[in-house]
């Protein structure tokens, strides 16, 4: 099976290719030409990604991809990259060039001091160099003067300082810290007890919208995104494809967007937000992980987790907590010898010990101990599945002796020094006795992460992004240990709600929590999206069956207003469809059926055609794009219920085109009509709601819609200032369009 791998990991390509970077370079001032220019800065980038750091090449990407910055109004970022392109040793003799564009930027910056002294370096340069007969020199001369005679023109008449925007007032949150657990708040307290594990109890009355936890992440990886379905494809040696993925968007350590990346200096996957989280990824983990990326990138983000997880905790550490946990086991043992029972004994290791994950204070901190405390269920997985994550862990720590890593995984994080370096036999063919005990803390962290893992998500922009109106969807970001969020206990109508900035967690909750109540977050599905029998199926990876309120309301009442909501009705004459397998129409004397299975391939093929209706859109065909949705319009309703979620969201693509032309009436039509159906699912307080709500209050706002608008504002910041706090983005945009519509001149209202 290692040549399987092998093989596998062959598709999955981290190296650095220089043929790659002709090609994304070339690709690039295609679309530079195009004056696409913010394709043209992802493919550059590409292209860094692939060169090799100090080479002229690379330093040449920089400096086209700072010219593809300016154009898109991005001075600071251009003239980092100029800065770049220098330190990575940029021909002389291309230089002019260059600090022309540099002089700009710091013209359009306003920093006049700062052009003139580099317009007079190109002077000089250009000078220096003699002879300026090319034509070049000559577009040189005259870009030179012109910049010159803006250069006075501006000092003549200095533009009036930009007031300070950020003199807001930001409503500061009411905060107080918990004193024993790190980043909650002090209205929580920490429970345990055999049958619940470990939770979180409410001491005091929590209002909604309260801010209850912010949490770092202890260990997240960015996960690759969409495009890892490639990896999959046998592509032919010499392909290299432009789509781009989570892994050329976001911060390979701190999850920022990225616009201009700076690529690792070992390989062409990792890119960061700035030189210093490239220097602190590469101490803290990466330079281990960079030789082993395709091999990571094929088994899958788990095994990158718990290798990182261990990275990050240090050897010591980690083998502190190994052998710690091999001493419980034999208590455990004993334990078990007497009681036969495994919660019981759990019982007898907290009488001896306090809640597990705590330190010796009993305070439960966001730290490896906590990590490593999570529980990994070792004896609920499948052996199958448990002898497939042995072997991953194995085949990374193979990969990490092979490679001569060993070293630095051991001897970079562990305090005492000098942890006997000794040679051992390059041909052995078995694990150090340190890589095994980190490879045993791996093992752990793999299943642990299958009740454990938190996904980060973020709401990432649909379509060209040049509309007035944003469409967002939740995209999942990266994998991430959050060692207090993970004491929450699962419920399907949770009272909390949880969101992300970078590798932050925010908990707040969203509705009023009584002191005494427990805090729940949902693991799966929200109840009014899946039927509780599917729900149950999805937690069963957990190892529990759901028994929250929600869960028993609905088994027991078999009312089971979700599929009726998510219903099909008949194609003949739409009445509503029952049965299982096999629907039939409820109309008697129609008696139409038809199999569920028939039913769902529709309802695929529609969703298909949504899709392809918004890529229509994206490449501005805006009139192509409507057509599309209408008909998948009629489509949808001739099998499905009227109040069925894909009804709603045919509406809010309809409405998106129309924004995007500006038909503002008939995009708030379509948006409310989706709005409706979101309610009837998610409740008139759901976050869903609050993100339909902000839509249209944009689409009302833009249409100078103002009654209307203001009220959605109102409307759409009660609901979202729940989820996302007072001074987040939204609110705050919500706010300023406020601000905007009351101080509308009269003249302009009339017109309307
Ligand atoms: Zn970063
Ligand atoms: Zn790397
Ligand atoms: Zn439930
Ligand atoms: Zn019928």
């Amino acid at each position: 099976e290692e040549a399987a791998l092998q093989r596998l990991c062959r598709r999955a390509r981290t190296g650095k290719e220089p043929a790659a970077a002709r090609f994304y370079r070339e690709e690039g001032n295609r679309r530079f030409g195009r004056c696409c220019y913010g394709a043209a800065v992802r493919l550059y980038s590409q292209a860094a990604s692939h060169e090799l750091p100090g080479s002229p090449e690379v330093s040449l990407c920089f400096a086209n991809r700072s010219a593809a910055l300016f154009h898109l109004g991005s001075f600071e970022v251009c003239l980092e990259d100029i800065a770049r392109a220098q330190s990575h040793g940029y021909p002389d003799r291309l230089l002019p060039k260059v600090l022309l564009r540099k002089a700009e930027c710091l013209l359009c910056l306003g920093r006049l001091q700062d052009a003139a002294d580099t317009l007079a370096t190109v002077e000089n340069k250009i000078t220096m160099d003699g002879v300026m007969t090319s034509p070049t020199h000559q577009t040189l001369l005259k870009k030179l003067s012109q910049l010159k005679s803006k250069i006075s023109e501006k000092e003549s008449c200095p533009e009036p300082k930009q007031e300070a925007h950020g003199d807001t007032q930001r409503e500061s949150e009411i905060w107080e810290e918990n004193g024993s657990i790190s980043g909650a708040s002090s209205s929580l307290s920490l429970k345990f007890n055999t049958e619940r594990g470990r939770h979180l109890v409410a001491c005091q009355d929590i209002l909604p919208g309260q801010n209850l936890l912010k949490e770092e992440a202890f260990v997240s990886v960015l996960c690759p995104g969409e495009g890892d379905s490639l990896l999959l494809q046998d592509s032919s040696e010499n392909t290299w494809d432009t789509q781009v993925t989570n892994a050329d968007l976001y911060c390979h350590r701190c999850l920022k967007e990225l616009l201009a990346s700076v690529p690792c200096r070992g390989c062409s996957y990792a890119k960061y937000c700035s030189q210093n989280c490239a220097d602190v990824a590469w101490e803290q983990y990466h330079r281990t992980e960079c030789p082993l990326g395709a091999l990571l990138l094929t088994l899958g983000v788990f095994c990158h987790v718990a290798l990182r997880t261990v990275l990050m905790a240090g050897f010591a550490e980690v083998s502190r907590l190994v052998e710690w946990s091999h001493d419980d086991d034999k208590d455990l043992c004993n334990a078990e010898a007497r009681h036969k029972h495994p919660s019981e004994s759990l019982d007898a290791r907290t009488g001896t010990k306090g809640i597990p994950g705590c330190n010796d204070n009993g305070q439960y901190l966001s730290s490896y101990q906590a990590v490593f405390n999570l529980l990994p269920h070792a004896e609920k997985h499948c052996p199958e599945h448990k002898f497939l994550c042995m072997l991953s862990v194995v085949a990374i720590c193979k990969k990490m002796q092979e490679a001569g890593l060993e070293a630095a995984v051991l001897n970079q994080k562990s305090s005492e020094k000098g942890s006997d370096p000794k040679l051992r036999e390059k041909t052995s063919d078995e694990l150090s006795p340190e890589l095994k005990i980190m490879a045993e803390a791996m093992l752990r962290h793999v299943l642990q992460l299958q009740c454990n893992a938190q996904a980060i998500t973020i709401m990432q922009e649909l379509g060209s992004g040049e509309g007035a109106v944003v469409s967002k969807k939740p995209v999942r970001l990266a994998t991430a240990f959050f060692p207090v969020l993970s004491l929450l206990n699962h419920s399907c109508s949770p009272n909390i709600s949880v969101s992300f900035s970078g590798t932050a967690a925010t908990v707040r909750a969203s509705q009023p929590i009584p002191s005494g109540q427990e805090i729940f977050h949902c693991y799966g599905p929200h109840r009014c999206r899946v039927r509780v029998a599917e729900r149950q199926q999805l937690l069963s990876q957990y190892f529990f069956e759901c028994r929250c309120q929600a869960c028993l309301d609905e088994l027991e009442s078999d009312d089971n207003s979700v599929s009726v909501r998510n219903s099909f009705c008949c194609p003949s004459c739409q009445a509503s469809m029952q049965g299982e397998d096999v629907l039939s129409c409820s109309n008697e004397a129609c008696a139409l059926s038809v199999s569920r299975e028939r039913l769902l391939w529709r309802s695929g093929h529609l969703q298909q055609q949504m899709k392809k209706a918004l890529e229509l859109l994206r490449d501005s065909k805006a009139d192509e794009a409507i057509k599309m949705l209408l008909k998948c319009q009629m489509d949808a309703k001739s099998f499905l219920s009227p109040e069925h979620l894909l009804m709603g969201e045919v509406e809010d693509h309809l409405a998106q085109v129309y924004a995007t032309l500006g038909k503002w009436q008939e995009a708030a039509r379509h948006l409310e009509r989706s709005i409706q159906i979101v309610e009837r699912h998610h409740g008139p307080s759901s976050v869903e709601m609050g993100h339909e709500l902000f839509k249209l209050a944009q689409i009302l706002f833009n249409g100078f819609a103002v009654s209307e608008a203001l009220s959605t504002i109102q409307r759409a910041e009660e609901v979202l200032s729940v989820y996302h706090g007072p001074q987040s983005t939204q609110i705050q945009e919500l706010h300023e369009m406020k601000t905007c519509l009351l101080e509308l001149p009269r003249n302009i209202l009339q017109r309307t």
